[in-house]
């Protein structure tokens, strides 16, 4: 019930399917109260259509999050890659703690996984390679066959008598890996490409012959050095510090 107030000269009116009725007078308009839809216009359409491609996008950007971009290797990840290829628990242990460990004193991160290796120009098979994508994501290749049926002493006596590198172990070896995942981390194909040419001809002595090699790999070794908390020279130091973006020590 709808009463008016003397004063009042208000419309107080609702709107029902037979159309309009004033409370006050309880008479009816035949037309029934229009609701304006805006025409849709072609910046409306257009506007729709950024809308939509902005969800997708963020659907896009959620799963990608989720499944490759922000994503620290994590060992449900490892083991897709590596379960039932005959890898001991104990060398399972030794790649995902190093690597985590790696990734958060290098602040760089592993964003895939994969068990194939690369071809590399060096001499023997890459046991674990640290690959940079298109997308300046780095990818981890591990070497699932040699690592198949090996306990930790076997794989770490293949390390310690391969004389050209300075890892000892398989944890060193990660080490290394981690050294050039931090040289190339957020770096485009085309960035990567200018830096090894740069560094190809500054190879130094590190103890290792592969130091030698190139700049690229002495830096890998350099990283071995600096987890052993072995002092080097300033030269050296300096060197690690210009390209590695941090303190050698
Ligand atoms: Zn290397």
């Amino acid at each position: 019930m709808f009463r008016r107030h003397d004063n009042c000269t208000c419309d107080v009116s609702y709107v029902s399917e037979k159309g309009r009725q004033n409370v006050h007078t309880k008479k009816w308009t035949k037309e029934p109260r229009k609701i304006e839809y805006e025409k849709p216009t072609k910046r409306m359409r257009v506007e729709a259509q950024a809308r939509e491609a902005e969800i997708l996008e963020q659907k896009r950007l959620t799963y990608g999050v989720r499944r490759y971009i922000i994503k620290s290797i994590d060992v449900d990840d490892y083991k897709i890659i590596t379960g039932g290829k005959g890898i001991s628990q104990e060398v399972n242990d030794v790649i995902i703690n190093t690597m985590k460990k790696c990734e958060k004193d290098g602040q760089f991160v592993i964003s895939e996984i994969s068990d194939k290796i690369s071809p590399s120009n060096t001499e023997g098979t890459p046991v674990l390679q640290i690959e940079p994508m298109v997308n300046g994501l780095l990818r981890l290749n591990v070497n699932t066959e040699f690592l198949s049926g090996k306990s930790l002493a076997e794989i770490n006596e293949v390390f310690a008598g391969t004389e050209r590198n300075l890892a000892q172990t398989l944890e060193e070896a990660i080490v290394h890996e981690s050294g050039h995942a931090i040289l190339i981390k957020g770096k485009t194909a085309a960035q990567i490409e200018v830096l090894y040419k740069e560094l190809e001809p500054l190879g130094k002595t590190v103890v290792s012959n592969i130091a030698l090699k190139d700049g690229v790999e002495c830096l890998a070794e350099l990283e071995i050095l600096r987890y052993r908390k072995t002092p080097v020279s300033k030269e050296l130091s300096d060197f690690y510090k210009k390209y590695m973006g941090r303190e050698y020590l």
